[in-house]
């Protein structure tokens, strides 16, 4: 089999590149997907009459053209919400984001929090952002804010010391009150729009799979082959093997596979390349999903979890985006637990500890009927930002430009990207190929570059 443009991955970075091509006349082109269906992690899985999604996946549209594109693909099966987000902690409910909103927490933890926060205000220098993320956080937030809330979050997030890691991912994430909003937020409830997610939508029917199948349906038939794994591809040779087809041979190769998948299977490689490739450091999340014989399980859409005692980060009310992911009279939630990259997890052991952990906050009464109940991990959850990957991912990109291969969305890039990220970067690498924009290799930054 033959092909001009090889895409391995029928994630949206995938199905972007290959919709952006057509757009761009470029019609000889194959996505080979292992899965039987389309949309990577941005799919959703059904049972028992509910919706799962890879943990929560909402929408946030910033960029007017990705906007458009989400907007015309979902016409009509889309629903905007207003973020209700909390942090649970001192077992105590607060408003997201915990730097804004420490009213109601212990007076001494809102003391720490505040005083420290003013301290930063008056340090001649601001936080820098060649250092490390925890001294980041201790002279953007002060010392209690780190210590009650970004430390102990972010670690149990990134399962990584805050010490190794830099600051360049967390721009847009991480919301950055005034010191009148701390303040404010000390001694009131303060109802503001804090953040890149503060409003986001979601479709109403079909859970975030809607999405990835919506934009596959614009692609000519035959074009995307699920069911078909890339087992191997000779980089020099330009062919890879894919389960059920056989050889593919290609002229130019987009991979949206996890770098270190990608690169396990890729070959030849020069030393400093797998050594680079050695260096990449992630984490992986558990996600557990649950069907509660409830009608409505807590009001928020989701809740953030910084303390050890329990073992998740996070835990979504998918039914509050969607009363579509539950069947009448019942309530689907998810539940968020991170761990190293490549760690085995005894499952049968945490559902234990997440069903306790969710009666401890509340979340789950003791009577609760959970009718279903369904794993969904993703071994590649968050790209660790630790001082060797953009190096790294800087070489590996540079030597895969120099073959004829692109290496683009979340993890073909190696970054923290959204989803509507994810669909611009194919939009660029089919422009790339296409020649109408700089031949220049996705950045290893993460940052949203200006579109051609
Ligand atoms: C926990 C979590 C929560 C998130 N929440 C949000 C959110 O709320 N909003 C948001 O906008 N974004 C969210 N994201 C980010 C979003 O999921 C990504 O930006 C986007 O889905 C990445 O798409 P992709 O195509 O780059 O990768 P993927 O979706 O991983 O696509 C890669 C594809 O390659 C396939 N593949 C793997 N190995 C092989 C092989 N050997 N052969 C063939 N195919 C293979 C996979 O099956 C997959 O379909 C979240 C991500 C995570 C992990």
């Amino acid at each position: 089999m033959k092909t001009d443009v090889l895409i391995l991955g029928a994630g949206l970075a995938g199905l972007s590149t290959a919709h952006h091509l057509l757009g761009l006349g470029v019609r000889s082109r194959l996505v080979v997907e292992a899965k039987p269906t389309v949309g990577g992690v941005a799919g959703s899985v059904t049972k028992n009459g509910f919706t799962f999604d890879y943990t929560g996946h909402l929408l946030h549209l910033h960029d007017p053209y990705g906007k458009g594109y989400v907007l015309d693909l979902l016409k009509g099966n889309l629903a905007v919400h207003e973020r209700r987000a909390a942090i649970f902690s001192k077992g105590v409910m607060t408003r997201y984001p915990f730097q804004a909103n420490t009213k109601g927490l212990p007076l001494g933890v809102v003391v720490d929090c505040v005083a420290g926060f003013l301290e930063t205000v008056h340090r001649p220098s601001g936080p820098s952002k060649r250092g490390d993320f925890l001294s980041w956080c201790r002279a953007a937030f002060g010392d209690g804010i780190t210590r009650h809330f970004m430390r102990p979050y972010n670690e149990k997030l990134w399962q990584t010391s805050l010490a190794r890691m830099t600051t360049e991912w967390q721009g847009r994430f991480v919301p950055k009150p005034s010191a009148t909003e701390v303040l404010y937020g000390a001694l009131a409830d303060q109802n503001k729009r804090f953040g890149y997610n503060a409003s986001f939508r979601y479709p109403v029917r079909g859970g975030i799979q809607a999405l990835p199948d919506a934009l596959a349906r614009r692609l000519e038939p035959g074009v995307v082959r699920t069911g078909a794994r890339v087992t191997a591809v000779d980089l020099r040779w330009k062919v890879a093997q894919v389960a059920g087809l056989g050889e593919v041979r290609y002229e130019r190769l987009v991979n949206t596979l996890p770098l270190t998948t990608f690169l396990d299977l890729a070959g030849p490689l020069p030393d400093a390349v797998r050594q680079a490739r050695g260096r990449l450091r992630w984490n992986a999340v558990w996600n557990l999903n649950l069907g509660v014989a409830r009608p409505v399980v807590g009001d928020r859409h989701w809740v953030y979890f910084p303390e050890k005692k329990f073992p998740f980060y996070r835990v979504g009310f998918s039914s509050n985006f969607s009363s579509a992911a539950a069947p009448a009279g019942h309530s689907a939630l998810y539940v968020e637990v991170a761990r190293p990259g490549g760690a085995r997890v005894d499952t049968a052991k945490l559902e234990v500890s997440i069903l306790d952990g969710l009666r401890e906050a509340g979340i789950l009464k003791k009577r609760d009927e959970i009718s279903t109940m369904a794993w969904m991990p993703i071994p590649v959850g968050y790209v660790v930002y630790d001082f060797a990957r953009t190096p790294a991912v800087n070489a590996i990109l540079r030597h895969l430009a120099k073959l004829g291969a692109q290496s683009i969305g979340r993890y073909g890039g190696w970054k923290y990207s959204f989803m509507e990220e994810t669909l611009l970067d194919g939009k660029r690498c089919a422009e790339r190929l296409a020649g109408v924009a700089s031949a220049r290799p996705a950045a290893a930054g993460g940052e949203l570059q200006p579109l051609a």
